[in-house]
């Protein structure tokens, strides 16, 4: 029999979801355990889950690093700047963004240490009776019950049946790693994550090809953000084509060959030094649950919690990429904390409606609430006013005037329903929109708060004013 702990929660995962409800609950006066199987790149344990260490931080790394790079062969001229032939050092490059992942994994452990979250390293199973066995990595085992277990196992990469990952098909993790530009990078997939990684090796000098199944680009964003995205995309050199469906994969002497139907249904063909697969991803519940416990799985392995992240068995809660709804870091963090609070009898809350999305690719898009198409598809009368970046002083002065950002507001009352941004540094201003919405605030509000001059914030302002046709810097 393995040794058995008595904590008040114990939570499974130390990702994004899970250590903000570790951290929450021993901050509430919690006695707290937290468990993680992950180990990083040098073998060692690693806090943080997928955000910290193949995700949201190192992609951000990567980006940032080959930004600078394009820049200089792209916008630097502009400013009246020359240089000799830019270089880059990949290896260089990722021992960066290395260096970055270790900093923040380490900062999870002592934030533990710090809020007297005790961290076991290992694989976590639950148990009847909210009781969970955790097979360390040192070949021990250790039970741990508790009044609540908070689930948040994240989520991994879904493979294709005819695309196994190796050496040259790869998923976010081999290419967050790769050692040199591949001359030919195929990415099967154009969401969020096959645009930001595309983005990165595009911008280093790969040929990148993206093949995207469905018809239309970026269908989840509003469709004028999506449109003016495709249009930048395009001038990068980035091959974005629609309505493919890939249906096999050889690995060959000359690099991956890659089968698929266009958007006429014509078969057609890629060669690729590099594929990566894009496609998804999947909660991580398998072996996560013993017989028993009672928590259901659904169709898709999430599990399934009500509105309160509750699963129905006493005691058992769930949060992050392995239930339901968007599939975001923030969205993990408002879970753990909100369930957290509830378990020390606090009333806690997550909106899904302000959830902000981002995809930081060049411009950034992002947005939050409902979309043009979103809005007539309900039935919801609106005014939109949009105002573009081409004439906001400082993005003119950045050489960034590519973008627009576009406001929603009810016809009736005025409350923002939406606000959707293509442009520079758009991921920090969609928050103006999602403050606004949170606080159920009118385009008219928005229009009447002074905002500083010149900054891009400008382009809020004037769209929302742009609503009731008073924008000062454009013909209404
Ligand atoms: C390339 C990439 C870029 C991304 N960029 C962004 C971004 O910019 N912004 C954004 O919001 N989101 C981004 N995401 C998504 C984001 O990473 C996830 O939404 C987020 O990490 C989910 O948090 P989580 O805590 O639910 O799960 P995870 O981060 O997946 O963490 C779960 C943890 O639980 C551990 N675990 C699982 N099962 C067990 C078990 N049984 N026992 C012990 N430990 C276990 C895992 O090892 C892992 O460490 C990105 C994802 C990828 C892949």
């Amino acid at each position: 029999m393995s040794e058995q702990q008595q904590f008040d929660v114990v939570v499974i995962g130390a990702g994004p979801a899970g250590y903000h409800a570790a951290i929450r609950a021993a901050q509430l006066g919690l006695k707290t355990a937290c468990i993680d199987a992950a180990l990083g790149k040098d073998g060692k344990p690693a806090l943080g889950g997928t955000c910290l260490r193949v995700g949201c931080i190192p992609s951000k790394a990567l980006l940032d690093s080959s930004r600078q790079f394009w820049n200089m062969g792209h916008l630097f001229d502009q400013h009246g700047i020359s240089f000799d032939k830019p270089a880059i050092d990949v290896k260089k490059m990722v021992a960066r963004k290395d260096g970055i992942v270790k900093q923040f994994t380490g900062g999870i452990a002592a934030l533990f240490k710090a809020n007297k979250v005790t961290p076991f390293y290992g694989f976590g199973q639950l148990q009847p009776g909210n009781v969970v066995k955790v097979k360390q990595h040192d070949g021990s085992e250790v039970e741990l019950k508790a009044a609540n277990v908070i689930i948040a196992a994240g989520s991994d990469s879904i493979e294709l049946p005819f695309a196994k990952f190796g050496e040259h098909i790869i998923d976010n993790v081999g290419a967050l790693d790769l050692q040199d530009v591949p001359k030919r990078l195929g990415v099967i997939g154009a969401g969020v994550i096959g645009l930001e990684l595309g983005s990165v090796w595009n911008r280093l000098g790969s040929q990148v090809t993206i093949l995207e199944g469905l018809p239309n680009f970026l269908a989840a964003a509003d469709a004028e953000v999506g449109k003016v995205a495709a249009r930048e995309f395009k001038k990068q050199g980035l091959d974005i084509k629609l309505g493919c469906k890939v249906s096999g994969t050889e690995v060959k002497k000359d690099g991956v060959h890659v089968a698929y139907t266009d958007d006429k249904g014509a078969a057609q063909e890629i060669v690729v030094d590099k594929l990566l697969v894009a496609v998804g991803r999947r909660a991580a519940t398998k072996g996560l649950l013993a017989d028993g416990t009672g928590v259901q799985l659904n169709e898709r392995g999430q599990v399934v919690v009500d509105e309160h992240c509750h699963t129905g068995v006493d005691g058992v809660w769930a949060v992050g990429d392995c239930v339901r709804g968007p599939m975001l870091a923030h969205k993990g963090f408002e879970e753990g904390i909100a369930v957290a609070e509830l378990i020390a009898g606090l009333p806690g809350h997550v909106n899904f409606d302000t959830i902000p999305w981002v995809i930081y690719t060049e411009p950034e898009i992002a947005w939050v609430g409902k979309t043009e198409e979103q809005l007539k598809a309900e039935g919801i009368p609106y005014k939109a006013g949009s105002f573009p970046f081409a004439a906001v002083g400082r993005a003119v002065a950045m050489a960034e005037p590519a973008g627009f950002v576009k406001v929603l507001a009810h016809a009736e009352t005025d409350t923002i329903l939406g606000m959707h941004l293509v442009g520079a540094n758009v991921s920090e201003l969609v928050h103006e929109g999602v403050l606004a919405m949170e606080f159920k605030g009118s385009a008219d509000d928005l229009a009447r708060i002074c905002h500083a001059h010149p900054s891009l914030s400008e382009a809020v302002h004037d769209a929302a004013m742009a609503v009731h046709k008073r924008s000062i810097h454009k013909a209404n």
